[in-house]
């Protein structure tokens, strides 16, 4: 991928994009479903658009999905 490309996908933002505090919001819910192996984009399609834009929120949901598998949803609320 060239630079140019880079910038295009950066630029590119998702109208759907809930933003940063309101996916922080919902991640629990959705890191939930995730781990449950259900799929949580149909419930939560603004933060699923979020999550693709902002790796610090998707890196955040994948240490979610794994502290859910390991530990059980329960310790998290
Ligand atoms: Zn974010």
């Amino acid at each position: 991928m060239s630079d140019w490309d880079a910038l295009n996908e950066f630029l590119r933002t998702d109208p759907r994009d809930i933003g940063c505090d309101l996916a922080l919001d919902a991640l629990p819910a959705y890191s939930e479903m995730a781990a449950a192996g259900e799929n949580p984009d149909e419930l939560f399609p603004g933060l699923a658009a979020h999550l693709k834009s902002c790796p610090a929120c998707s890196r955040d949901h994948e240490a979610l999905v794994r502290a859910i598998r390991q530990f059980g949803g329960d310790e998290l609320r």
